[in-house]
């Protein structure tokens, strides 16, 4: 079945770099987005493309809005949806304090999956149609969000925590147990539709040497999963790590010792490594996600860009809530602006777009699939509204440029922009909601 899309429409096709190259974006003011069976066909302006159209092709007007490819948000926890917002620690203080209990909760399978439905559906009204999920310790948290991401049609990647050191006790699995559940949950879930198993290790401090090593022969043993974790977020716990590993030479080495460093592994934060850190991270293929607000919350340091780029890491744009306090990706990439402005870096709103779309599904090693609107590729889409709000409409009105009105949306935009989210080429219902 073929569906026509008319509006403006945005895709990055390469990464426009700090200097906006014109030639990694394509933009069409009056175009049309032309989808058969959930797949992208065909882009281009209407002016060429109405006319040949099939004569029963049904063409959606959504003239005065703009069309971006979905969102892709590379690190998030699902478990601390109801804990974002909570006031004032660092990063271990706040793990205990608010994380740990609130992710306790989740040996409910119902709780789970109430908590997954929401999440979900928020990510969806945001304009977010993939992310690398956090779940819990517990495998029924993991079954709780694969099944409502399943139902609804997404491309999610997600996997248990595994955690057998320096946490509660009804937080924590052992080295057999953690691997022998992710492995049930790997052939349960990995692969199935869009879904995408992640062995997750909460971070280094958390585990043991045994259960590192378990990790990583599931890591070898299916290579096609991928790896999620945390890396160098807080200076007090780069100093641990150094103490818990005498024998390492960084953090990174301690993760790369375990053959946890590979393609498809995803680092968050990233903030304290050194240039041999960032050399092996893009030798053996790793990956950073920038996760602006959270990095700010619990001040723990500024995602330093450049230095990643340069040395060749893929990274891609997350918004680490709970740590992170917004789940809107659009707010993501304007806290990213100002971090790399404090460190005397730019941002055009083009290599925002880009590290929300193509670059964070290249950062998942997903680029073949989503991220942008090349023939072929699932036609995950959102439908951004300049008209969404007071202050966005006034501000459109003057915006002389895609890329200036881009900004403003960055800068301006949030869930009332989001006209509606379209998973495989369908509305989700999230984003029909007449109460929005
Ligand atoms: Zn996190």
């Amino acid at each position: 079945m073929q569906q026509a899309f008319r509006a403006s429409i945005l895709h990055c096709l390469a990464d426009p770099g700090p200097h906006a190259s014109e030639a990694a974006v394509e933009y069409f003011q009056d175009g049309i987005l032309l989808i058969e069976d959930g797949a992208v066909a065909q882009l281009g302006a209407a002016d060429e493309l109405l006319p040949a159209l099939p004569e029963n092709t049904a063409v959606e007007d959504l003239t005065g809005k703009l069309i971006v490819p979905g969102f892709v948000d590379c690190h998030v926890h699902y478990s601390q949806l109801d804990i974002i917002a909570s006031y004032g620690e660092q990063l271990l203080d706040w793990l205990n304090r608010y994380a740990y209990p609130a992710e306790a909760q989740f040996s409910d399978a119902q709780h789970a999956r109430s908590v997954a439905d929401v999440f979900l559906d928020e990510l969806l009204r945001n304009g977010t149609t993939t992310a690398m999920v956090f779940a819990t310790v517990f495998p029924q948290s993991v079954d709780a969000i694969f099944a409502a991401a399943e139902e609804r049609g997404m491309r999610l990647i997600a996997g248990k925590v595994l955690m057998d050191r320096l946490c509660p006790d009804e937080l924590s699995d052992s080295a057999e147990t953690g691997y022998a559940d992710s492995k049930t949950l790997i052939e349960r879930w990995h692969g199935k539709d869009r879904l995408g198993y992640a062995i997750t290790p909460r971070f280094a401090l958390t585990s043991t040497d045994e259960q590192l090593e378990a990790a990583g022969r599931l890591a070898s043993e299916y290579p096609d999963t991928w790896v999620h974790t945390h890396l160098a977020e807080n200076q007090e716990e780069v100093d641990q790590i150094a103490a818990q590993f005498p024998w390492s030479r960084s953090y990174l080495d301690v993760y790369d010792h375990f053959s946890l460093l590979r393609e498809r592994s995803v680092f968050a934060h990233c903030l304290h490594l050194d240039a041999a850190d960032r050399a092996l991270m893009a030798d053996k293929g790793g990956a950073g996600a920038f996760c602006p607000t959270s990095n700010l919350f619990l001040g723990s340091g500024l995602f330093d860009l450049q230095s990643m780029s340069d040395a060749g890491v893929k990274v891609g744009l997350a918004t680490d809530v709970g740590g992170g306090t917004s789940i809107s990706m659009l707010r993501t990439m304007s806290e990213a602006y100002k971090v790399l402005h404090l460190q005397g870096q730019s941002l055009p709103a083009s290599r925002a777009l880009y590290l929300a779309t193509l670059g964070a599904a290249s950062a998942l090693c997903l680029d073949d699939a989503i991220g942008n609107f090349e023939p072929g590729k699932e036609a995950d889409f959102v439908v951004l509204d300049p008209d969404g709000s007071t202050m966005t409409a006034r501000r459109a009105q003057s915006a002389a440029s895609i890329e200036e009105l881009m900004f403003a949306l960055i800068f301006l935009g949030d869930d009332r922009n989001v006209a509606a989210t379209y998973i495989q080429g369908q509305l989700s219902p999230a984003t029909a909601q007449a109460d929005r």
